[in-house]
């Protein structure tokens, strides 16, 4: 539409877009930036850290009161300024179109990782939820808007039919009572403010049970919203999970 093109070049007049990394004017992430982007090359442990190719943990003693298999994550938090300035302009100021350039980001990390673990290639994305509130807040659930633009990018791979068998995503957790933004709280807090807030939508019973899922979520520090999710999915027949973020803090 006409009206929205005028709309668009007033807001760049006004205000311009800049790259979050360089400051560079034209983009959110000008091309040199973007080729710079690092990935992570190793995985670590959930739970201790300790560095692993694929981010399994190291044992059954790692693994005591986790719900999920393993977690994949695209680059450091505290190390990567430009993920870091992506997903608080994302997340806290809104910025939908961002979605585009992180999903991107999953894309790569995923692709990359289904090389070597053959049950990426039929797996099924299911997105972190938020509550109702946080939804109206913002407008848009962070997680679900990137799980969707993962997908899209993978099917209009034109190689997508030799590299996949078949990835979907289902929209299956609810988030009930509104919790406090867990980024504010300590590990002991967010564990009781999660507590029994996530739901499982039964209908789609048939479609997660015996499967392996990828949760997606944009940050993950302590992991207990992914473990909370995971609790749920397990218990209703999901066979592995495997977390799949942008970035992990300290
Ligand atoms: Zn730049
Ligand atoms: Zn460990």
């Amino acid at each position: 539409m006409i009206f929205d093109e005028i709309k668009n070049w007033l807001l760049d007049l006004l205000f311009p877009k800049r790259c979050l990394a360089c400051g560079e004017y034209g983009n959110f992430v000008c091309g040199e930036c973007l080729r710079k982007f690092s990935f992570l090359e190793e995985q670590e442990c959930p739970n201790c850290r300790k560095k692993n190719r694929f981010g399994f943990f190291c044992n059954e003693k790692c693994r005591k009161g986790f719900y999920f298999d393993q977690l994949i994550v695209c680059s450091s938090y505290n190390k990567n300024i430009l993920i870091r300035n992506l997903i608080t302009n994302f997340k806290y100021k809104f910025v939908k179109e961002l979605s585009f350039v992180l999903a991107e980001a999953l894309r790569t990390q995923f692709v990359y990782t289904s090389q070597f673990i053959p049950e990426f290639s039929k797996a099924i994305f299911v997105p972190v939820p938020i509550h109702k509130k946080r939804l109206l807040y913002r407008g848009f659930n962070q997680s679900k808007l990137l799980t969707e633009n993962l997908l899209f990018y993978l099917k209009n791979d034109p190689d997508f039919e030799n590299k996949f068998e078949n990835v979907e995503s289902f929209d299956c957790l609810i988030r009930e009572e509104y919790s406090i933004g867990q980024a504010k709280l300590h590990r002991a807090e967010r564990l009781k403010n999660l507590k029994g807030s996530i739901k499982f939508d039964q209908e789609f019973s048939n479609k997660i049970k015996n499967k392996f899922l990828i949760l997606i979520d944009d940050v993950a520090t302590t992991c207990t919203t992914i473990n909370e999710c995971s609790k749920v999915l397990k218990q209703f027949g999901a066979r592995h999970i495997c977390g799949l973020v942008l970035a992990r803090g300290q």
